[in-house]
């Protein structure tokens, strides 16, 4: 069964919360990775982290074309250079802003088999890597973004 989730928007003050680490891999966090991929199409973003759907644990999905990457307790381990980009946000619909990133990242988490990995990102990965985990700390693109406009 599929499920759609509602996405909270900026004015929510969940989007500001700290979310908990995930201590157990249980059959509802793989319930919610599998939905948070379904609402994250649905949406046609190519990122989404749990607090956006109301769920104040660290999680999120990513598909910047090539395929979903799901991690569990993600921690940026390295990074280096620096780029600035468009960004825009499905809970922040409308806006876009220049967000100014690590060109390049690895990102240490748990897949959803419970097992260690460590994902590098560079270009637009790098950047919903870092976009996704800021919302864990309850930090929105709009916090950070230069040319903050409405989108025609
Ligand atoms: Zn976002």
């Amino acid at each position: 069964m599929m499920a759609i989730y509602n996405i909270i928007k900026k004015e929510d003050p969940q989007l500001r919360e700290k979310s908990k680490p995930v201590t157990k891999i249980t059959p509802n966090i793989l319930k919610l990775i599998k939905n948070m991929v379904e609402t994250m199409y649905d949406a046609n973003g190519v990122g989404l982290a749990a607090p956006q759907v109301g769920v104040l644990k660290k999680v999120i999905v990513i598909d910047v074309g090539d395929g979903v990457t799901a991690l569990i307790n993600p921690e940026l381990i390295e990074a280096s250079g620096e780029e600035t980009d468009t960004e825009g946000c499905l809970s922040c619909p409308g806006l876009l802003g220049e967000v100014t990133r690590f060109a390049k990242v690895k990102v240490k988490g748990l897949n959803p088999e419970g097992e260690e990995v460590i994902v590098e990102g560079e270009g637009l990965m790098a950047r919903a890597l870092q976009h996704e985990i800021d919302h864990l700390d309850g930090i929105l693109f709009i916090d950070k973004a230069k040319n903050l406009r409405k989108q025609d």
